[in-house]
């Protein structure tokens, strides 16, 4: 039996075993070519099906209409926040709304902030010249130190459509451990607005309705494969460009028209990733589907929440019920000084990644689907057993 870690990273993070002996299996000589698969041209025929099998399954398990384009970039999520941005303010829906408001009046792009990376995203907007305008901040609504909770919709300062660019939004924080439900934000945004959403963390964990949205996107290293491939997914009415496109210019690496125009692969891709996630959509399809995902993921957050609500003397998670993120858990202990001691507890235990990211403290368990239920009740298990010789 292999040495196997409980990864609890958040991202690069866990990959199905299978899927990792698959790749070692054909890695020195992959179907016969001679070579493995990181040596293969992308241009040829072994990898261009590698890439759409890869790009049919995603829209098999997530149920992808036909108006929508699926691009395999490598902007990372940090590239989006731009991408996003200036892909929509070139499109013709914008520099047509543009137009219609005049000279002096620029169009909003409308954010909700629900953690880090969504004010990230929010700031980078401000950095292009860009009319950043927040919609809600859940950390200056609450005057709190940090994003624990939103206001309900009907407290949000939503622009009329009319000056509304696009809405932003992060349907999971990473850091913070913060969730959107399905119906949180989509039903209070004006159906003529396009939804842009960040899915990095927590796509491929749920079914959603891929048609209210405008533009979604994902970095590959949570919840999919390895780093290096970020996922879009964007309605083809918002490639359409006037001639003048706004006079910007997106430079090409960033540019989801390009992608669309060029066919799937107009610079070269991120090959051994792509792979990857061929492998783990394969996986995912041969067990249950979206299905499966969803209910395991239920299954294992409530595991965790459980232990936090039935031991709240000794753990906290700071998060409102209706927000707590089923992928990135977050907790702190009640008793100071104990920190330190949990992390080489955890280590002895097989147990890794643990820590809070740096910006906020703390203790983050990621329980993405490489996460299977046995590692989280062996989780559970231990941080039962930590309370209990520690109270
Ligand atoms: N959005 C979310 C929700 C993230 O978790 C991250 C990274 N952890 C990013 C964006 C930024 O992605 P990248 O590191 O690929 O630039």
């Amino acid at each position: 039996q292999e040495y196997r870690a409980i990864n609890l990273s958040a991202g690069p993070s866990a990959i199905p075993l299978e899927v990792l002996k698959t790749a070692q299996n054909e890695f020195l000589n992959y179907k016969n070519s001679g070579m493995s698969v990181i040596e293969l041209s992308h241009r040829s025929k072994l990898f261009e099906s590698i890439l759409s099998n890869t790009e049919a399954d995603l829209r098999r398990i997530l149920d992808i209409p036909a108006n929508y384009k699926v691009l395999f970039m490598q902007s990372g999520g940090t590239g989006e926040f731009a991408a996003t941005h200036l892909n929509l303010m070139a499109s013709k829906l914008v520099e047509d709304k543009q137009k219609a408001l005049g000279t002096d009046k620029k169009a909003k792009c409308a954010y909700i902030i629900s953690g880090v990376w969504s004010k990230k995203a929010h700031t980078e907007c401000l950095r292009m010249g860009g009319n950043a305008h927040t919609i809600v901040d859940g950390k200056s609504h609450f005057k709190a130190d940090g994003y624990y909770d939103l206001p309900a919709a009907a407290e949000w300062d939503i622009p009329n459509p009319e000056e509304t660019a696009y809405v932003y939004y992060c349907d999971n924080e990473t850091i913070g451990g913060f969730e959107m439900e399905l119906d949180t934000v989509v039903p209070h945004i004006d159906p003529s607005i396009p939804i842009i959403c960040d899915m990095s963390s927590n796509i491929l964990s749920r079914k959603f309705d891929v048609s209210k949205f405008g533009v979604i996107y994902a970095g590959a290293q949570k919840n999919i494969g390895p780093s290096g491939l970020t996922i879009v997914i964007v309605r083809e009415d918002l490639l359409i460009r006037n001639d003048s496109s706004n006079g910007l210019h997106i430079p090409s690496v960033l540019d989801y028209k390009y992608f669309a125009d060029e066919g799937p692969m107009p610079h070269t891709p991120t090959t051994f990733s792509i792979y990857i996630c061929h492998l783990v959509l394969q996986y995912i399809t041969k067990n249950g589907g979206i299905t499966t995902l969803e209910n395991n993921r239920n299954e294992k957050a409530k595991l965790l929440y459980n232990l936090f609500d039935s031991n709240p003397e000794f753990y906290t998670n700071p998060i409102q019920n209706n927000f707590r993120s089923k992928m990135n858990v977050v907790f702190t202990l009640k008793k100071q000084g104990l920190d330190a001691e949990l992390i080489s507890q955890a280590l002895e235990n097989n147990i890794v990644e643990i820590k809070g990211h740096r910006s906020v403290g703390g203790f983050r368990a990621s329980i993405y689907n490489a996460v299977t239920l046995d590692q989280v009740r062996f989780f559970v298990d231990f941080l039962n057993k930590f309370a209990d010789s520690h109270i």
